[in-house]
């Protein structure tokens, strides 16, 4: 039977539940246990798909084609388990369910209340989890302790486990406690007004766990047991970290953490053996070279709006013993800038996905200046369709080379609306998403990279590389280099004769992990360290 956790969080937004959960995760599955984990986000969008990135951060896609938060980047990254449809619930899906059902006839006579139906329907989303293969299931519930928002999903939690037997569910509390310079001192008063705050609705937390800059003593512990209810040794110290997310999973097993979690669900202590993790990790803090990627989007002011990029681009740098330092490029300033002087120190440029118009010119003159200065690039998405209409444009003179996403009356729609979307008016869930498998053609670069002829990459896009052009563009020397297994999207193209230019239409991003880096970002990051040695 599976057990279940659930993360909450106290004080403030943004304290890394997701990362903490994540650490957590591993070190659970390194010790043997199967772990899945899902994200319940408050808010009413049915899932983040239609969200501004400045809103929201990245979209982070599944396998399955869900469109979900970021966090589920940090659960397959970190703890490296497989996340799916079942893995993000807002609660505008949960109403949605409700909504439609009850439409459909499925309550007739009765009132539909937020209890029990809104509840029970967020259970059985929490129940999804379980399976025989799985002996612990994490869902972390967006939002803060005393959010109206949140308040469905805590009550249905707190129901969760009075119908559970004992030690089949608990509570882990994130919470900050401030250090306050003009006292010298830390605070832990808040967490106790945050766990005041969960024990009002019926929440009891069994476990503590206290973000802060420095470490807690030895009466921070003492206070914390006594006013929040936690027996003093469930009561966890998470420091910061100071370079590497990586080093959360080290800092929890230090304190812990995943020890107390088992004895809560009464489950055996197996062995956990971090030693290959710390060397790995040893290679991380340590770089011995580096080079810097310059990264050229629209939301560039975000980081959590290219998330997954700048994992994969760490995670390709620490396999070649190199720090990446990241370029960040306003791609609608770069409309009016110099490419040279914006883009001065970069040894390689990524354009990352994107929709609508704004900064596409900037885009293209990246890929412009990549191409004529022979420096190493890898277009992704949209970025793949910026250095099409960029090719068309300067290379086969056609001027006004366009995708009809944002020229619908360009005479040379080198990118044009996918076959699948033409009939597609709804703007949710409604893209070419999740995984497709891609042929590649053999003897392009690749095919070297990858290593082997057929992969499976995830998509999100309405658009595609129009086949129309295929000869004209090949011939002039864009070289198609991978398509859909029956020869009819295109899915990745390459220029042979530079050191690195590779467009894909899919995103390579979502499936680097830390110690399995992707080959594209492989590929671009010693290609970036090449054209730096030069
Ligand atoms: N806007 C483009 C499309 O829909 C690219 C999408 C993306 O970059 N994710 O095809």
């Amino acid at each position: 039977m599976t057990k279940h956790i659930f993360v909450t969080g106290g004080v403030v937004s943004s304290l890394g539940k997701g990362i903490t959960a994540a650490a957590l995760a591993m070190l659970l599955e390194k010790r043997g246990y199967k772990v899945a984990m899902q994200k319940l986000d408050p808010y009413l969008n049915v899932d983040p798909g239609t969200m501004n990135p400045y809103q929201h951060g990245e979209v982070f896609v599944t396998d399955d084609g869900a469109e979900t938060d970021l966090d589920l980047g940090h659960y397959e990254r970190i703890a490296g388990v497989r996340c799916s449809q079942a893995s993000n619930y807002t609660s505008g899906r949960i109403y949605g369910n409700v909504i439609a059902r009850e439409r459909a006839g499925g309550y007739l006579g009765g009132t539909v209340q937020v209890i029990p139906h809104i509840t029970n329907e967020i259970k059985d989303a929490m129940r999804s989890l379980h399976s025989e293969q799985i002996d612990i299931a994490i869902s972390e519930i967006g939002g803060t302790a005393g959010d109206i928002e949140s308040l469905p999903f805590l009550e249905a939690a707190r129901q969760f486990k009075l119908e559970s037997g004992a030690h089949e569910v608990i509570f882990l509390h994130l919470t900050l406690v401030p250090y306050i310079r003009a006292a010298g001192e830390l605070k832990t008063k808040p967490s106790q007004h945050s766990v005041a705050m969960l024990r009002g609705i019926g929440i009891t937390p069994d476990i503590l766990v206290c973000r802060t800059e420095i470490p807690l003593e030895e009466d921070h512990f003492q206070k914390l047991s006594l006013f929040c209810n936690v027996p003093e040794r469930c009561v966890i110290e998470e420091l910061d970290v100071r370079n590497s997310i990586y080093e959360v999973p080290l800092e929890l097993a230090r304190q812990k953490l995943d020890e107390c979690v088992l004895e809560q669900l009464a489950l055996e202590a197996r062995p956990l053996d971090l030693g290959s993790y710390r060397l790995w990790l040893d290679g991380v803090l340590h770089p011995v070279k580096e080079c810097t990627v310059a990264v050229v989007g629209k939301y560039i002011k975000l980081r959590d709006a290219y998330k997954s990029i700048y994992e994969a681009l760490h995670h390709a740098g620490i396999a070649a013993s190199a720090k990446v330092n990241f370029l960040p490029v306003e791609s609608e300033t770069l409309e009016h800038e110099n490419p040279a002087t914006a883009l001065a120190g970069a040894d390689a440029i990524l354009i990352p996905g994107g929709f609508g118009n704004r900064g596409i010119l900037g885009k293209i003159k990246a890929a412009e200046y990549a191409r004529v200065n022979h420096i190493p690039f890898l277009g992704i998405c949209l970025g793949m369709q910026c250095a099409v209409i960029e090719f068309a444009r300067n290379k086969l003179g056609w001027q006004d080379a366009d995708s009809t996403e944002f020229a619908p009356e360009s005479t040379h729609p080198v990118i044009a609306l996918l076959e699948s979307q033409k009939q597609i008016s709804d703007k949710g869930g409604t893209m070419r998403l999740g995984a497709y498998p891609c042929k590649l053609i053999r003897g392009s670069r690749s095919e070297k990279l990858y290593g082997c002829e057929n992969i499976s990459e995830r998509h999100r896009h309405r658009f595609e590389y129009n086949g129309i052009y295929r000869k004209a563009l090949e011939d002039a020397g864009l070289r198609v280099a991978g398509t859909s297994p029956d020869g009819n999207i295109v899915e990745m193209v390459e220029l042979p004769e530079e050191p690195f230019y590779v467009g894909c239409q899919f995103h390579p991003e979502f499936q680097s992990r830390p110690q399995q880096p992707h080959p594209l970002f492989a590929g671009l990051v010693n290609a970036a360290l090449d054209n730096r040695k030069a």
